[in-house]
Parts: C-alpha cells; structure tokens; sequence
C-alpha cells in the first residue's frame, strides 16, 4: 500500500476527497496560491461549473455571481402554469452551493476586461481578479423587435421566458382571466431557449383552460414554418385541446410573426396584418446572449462563439462562455444542454490549470416536454464536436425523438423520467434535498 504524504493527510482530514486531494498534487501550473475561478450567472450553466470544479479539486477558489438569491427554474415552469407544480417547488435558494465552499456573491457584473482579467460588480466593491472567468448569463430579450413591447409592456403581457416574477405574472393573469377570455401567445424566431417550451405551454395552457375556464380559447402566432417535436404537439393539440387552442404557423401566404402589441388595449398585431384583442398576451420575442456577454465583447451578433470542443470563448482568452448565451449549434439552448457543458468546461479548466491533455467533450441533451397528465414526450441525442462552413459546431450522434401514437404506458414513464431529471438535476445544482412534486 502506497503511504499518504502528511500534505494529502492534511487536505483530507480539512474534509477535500480523495480525488481532490490527488489533484491538488499534480498542479504546479498553478503558482502560488489556488487558482480563482470567477463565474458570471448561477443557472444551470454556472452553477453547474461552480459544484464540479469544487468536487474535482476542494482547494480551488471558486466564486459565483448571481444578483438573484433564488432561482425560480424555466425548466418545469410549464408545469406551474398547467397546476401540476407549485412556485415553490421550481424556486431555488444558494445556500446549498454555499455549503459547497463556493463564494456566492449576490450582486451584477456590470463589466468584464478580459486584459486586465477583471470582474466588476454594480454595488462597487473592488473589481475580481480571475485565472479563469465562466460567464453564463443565459438570455436577454429583444424587446424592439416588436412595436410597443418592452420591459414596461411586459409588465402587462408577460413573457415569462425568464424565470421568477414573470412566470409568476404568467400565473397569475391565467388565474384572473374571465371564463371565454381570450389568450394570445407570440411564439420566438429561432434560436430561442428551449425549442419545445413554447408548445409544451400550449399544451399547459390548454390543460389550465379545459379545467378552469372552458370558454377561454388560447390561439398562437408564429413566426416559424416548423417547430421542434412538431407531430408529437400537433397530434396532442388535436388529441386534447382542439377546442381550446388555435396555432397559425407561417407559411407561403401569411407570415405569422407578431410585429405590433398594444399592451394598453391587448391589441396584438401579425405581420400579415390579423389582428386580435387578448385579455392575456404571452408575447415571447427573439431573444440574444444575456447583456453582459455583449458588453465584455465575447458576442458576434447576438450569441457568443465558442470552441466547440470544450467552450473556451472564440474572443477572449482564458473565458468560456456556455449554456444558452453560446452559440452551439446544433445543440438546443436548454438546461440539460447547460449542464452537459458545464462537465467539459469544468474538466477542461482542471486539466489546462494542470498542465494536462485537454480532450475535447462530448455532450448529451434531452428535452421532455409534458403534453397532459402523465404524458410526456422526449427529443434528444449525444452531440460531437464538428465543423460545419468552415465554422465550429456541435453535430448531433444517435438523436432520437418519441413518436405520435405511443402507449399510455410508454407516455407515462417518459414523464416519469422527466420527473426524476427535474430532481436529480436541482439536488446537483443546488445542494438540496429532492422536492416533492405535488403542486
Ligand atoms: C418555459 C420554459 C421551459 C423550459 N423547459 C426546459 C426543460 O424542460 N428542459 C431543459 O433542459 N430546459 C428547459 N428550458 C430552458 C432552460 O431554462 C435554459 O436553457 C437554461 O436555464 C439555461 O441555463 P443558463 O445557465 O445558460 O441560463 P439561465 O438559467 O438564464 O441562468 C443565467 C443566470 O445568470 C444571471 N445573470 C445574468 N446576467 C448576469 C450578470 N451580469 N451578473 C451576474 N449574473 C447574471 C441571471 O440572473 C440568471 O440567474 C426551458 C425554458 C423555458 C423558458
């Protein structure tokens, strides 16, 4: 048996494991000091890297800045909407993370200067030194691509495609509307977080309707030709909601996208120039790299370009920028996508600060989207790094889609596994205990 050095004796009785420990030995990249990780956005993305960098090496500095101290999941906010979950149940605090020896700093980065190797805060402390910067600050919307939409309307006609308040407004709205209301959803031109989420709320939405306000109709404009997992929704919308839902996808004669709102008289106008007055409008713009990743100069156009072997940025050195900010097509912008590379990111930092071989990852994505009780249906596959016009990206190996007319039986357990995902997936993220599913 190989002797324990009073060093590695040291790291494991102060609580590091094992793995930690041997991995602390074999740094001497580092230079004095553990080297400090700054991490910009505590979603999936950041948070992810923030709890696998700690479990692979205990001795690292590792700091998360997130202005929210809870983070209220898209992820499931659906199902909040069509009454299977409660606010509670998708609402997350940090002191998990906390407990993980992460700094958690409650505040905004305002600026990044990746010469320099800064982070500065918006209360005004002094600015962060990094060794390694991770931003992932998820999306900002684009409010001026709609006439008389803003920060302001949305107030009124919510999004709710950032999680906390706004999925709360959603709720809300929903339960105050008059029976025979009518809603009206501006669906986003790709790419937008979460391809399905918007039919998957159709399908909530629905649900809601049929159970509480069977007059209320809800009918969708969409900029799109086609959607993700098409047959699948459209074989529940005329399976469940045919009465309750209308969708108008674009096609040769009508362009579909709305172009206009009126969030004082619920006006909401399309391209084509149908107009309709919504009691509720759920309006869901084209949406960009969270503002941040624009300000530190780490975007191209509206998302971030990344090396798609392990998501360094292509702008800046020494930064990765991942989840739904990069651009990494064509994996979705979804939290499952997020966390897969959130583990490359992690184990791609640990080796270059190691002087070790960087391997490129491989990246897996699954995206359940829940159309009526116990009936879920799944898209997904394991993704590569590839290059495709001369550019990175990442190709999609074995993809594999649920099917219309599956079992019940089939449905359900998919929906299952959607379930034990949403659990497993908090308790990693953010230290706790799994929730309970009951709204
Ligand atoms: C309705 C809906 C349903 C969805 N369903 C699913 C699903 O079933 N499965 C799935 O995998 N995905 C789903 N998604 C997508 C998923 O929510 C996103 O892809 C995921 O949250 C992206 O993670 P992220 O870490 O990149 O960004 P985010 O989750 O947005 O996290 C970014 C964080 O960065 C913080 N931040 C931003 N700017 C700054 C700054 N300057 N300083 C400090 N912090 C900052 C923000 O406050 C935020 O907390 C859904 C999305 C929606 C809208």
């Amino acid at each position: 048996m190989s002797k324990i050095t009073r060093r590695e004796f040291a790291l494991i009785a102060a609580g590091a494991s094992a793995a930690a420990a041997a991995s602390d030995l074999i740094r001497p990249a580092y230079g004095a000091g553990p080297a400090k990780i700054v991490i910009v956005g505590g979603g999936p993305g950041g948070a992810s890297v923030a709890s696998r960098l700690k479990a692979a090496d205990a001795s690292l500095d590792v700091t998360l800045i997130e202005p929210k101290d809870k983070y209220t999941t898209c992820f499931y906010s659906n199902l909040y909407i069509g009454g299977f979950r409660s606010f509670k149940s998708i609402t997350h605090d940090y002191e998990g993370v906390k407990k993980r020896g992460i700094t958690v700093i409650s505040d905004t980065a305002t600026a990044i200067d990746t010469t320099a190797k800064t982070v500065t805060l918006a209360r005004g402390s002094a600015p962060l030194n990094y060794d390694r910067l991770v931003v992932a600050p998820g999306i900002d919307l684009k409010f001026e691509t709609i006439e008389g939409y803003s920060p302001e309307a949305a107030k009124i006609m919510p999004h709710a495609w950032q999680g906390g308040e706004q999925t709360w407004l959603l709720k809300e709205k929903l339960l105050a509307l008059p029976d025979g209301g009518l809603i009206v959803m501006a669906a986003p031109p790709n790419p937008y977080r979460c391809p399905p989420g918007p039919y998957e709320r159709a399908c909530m939405i629905g649900h809601f309707l049929l159970t509480k306000k069977p007059k209320a109709k809800l009918i969708i404009f969409d900029p799109k030709k086609t959607f993700s997992k098409q047959a699948i929704f459209e074989e529940a919308f005329n399976e469940y909601y045919k009465d309750v839902i209308e969708i108008n996808l674009t096609n040769e004669i009508d362009d579909f996208a709305v172009v206009k709102v009126n969030a004082q008289t619920g006006e909401v106008t399309t391209k084509s120039g149908r107009s309709e007055r919504a009691a509720l409008a759920n309006i869901i713009p084209a949406q960009k790299a969270g503002a941040i990743a624009a300000k530190a100069g780490l975007t191209e156009g509206d998302w971030s370009p990344v090396n798609p072997d392990n998501f360094t940025s292509t702008k800046a050195k020494d930064v990765y920028v991942l989840g739904d900010a990069a651009i990494a097509a064509d994996m979705p912008k979804s939290a499952f996508s997020a966390v897969s590379q959130a583990g490359v990111v992690a184990a791609d930092i640990i080796a270059d600060l190691s002087s070790k071989p960087r391997t490129p990852g491989k990246y897996r994505n699954t995206c359940w989207s829940m159309l009526a009780p116990d009936n879920s249906a799944k898209i997904g596959g394991d993704y590569l790094p590839g290059k495709k016009d001369g550019k990175g990206f990442l190709e999609v190996k074995d993809p594999f889609i649920s099917k219309p007319g599956e079992s019940a039986d089939l449905r359900r357990q998919t929906y299952q596994e959607s379930a034990d995902w949403y659990q497993t997936l908090v308790a990693n993220l953010f230290g706790e205990e799994p929730q309970k599913a009951d709204p």
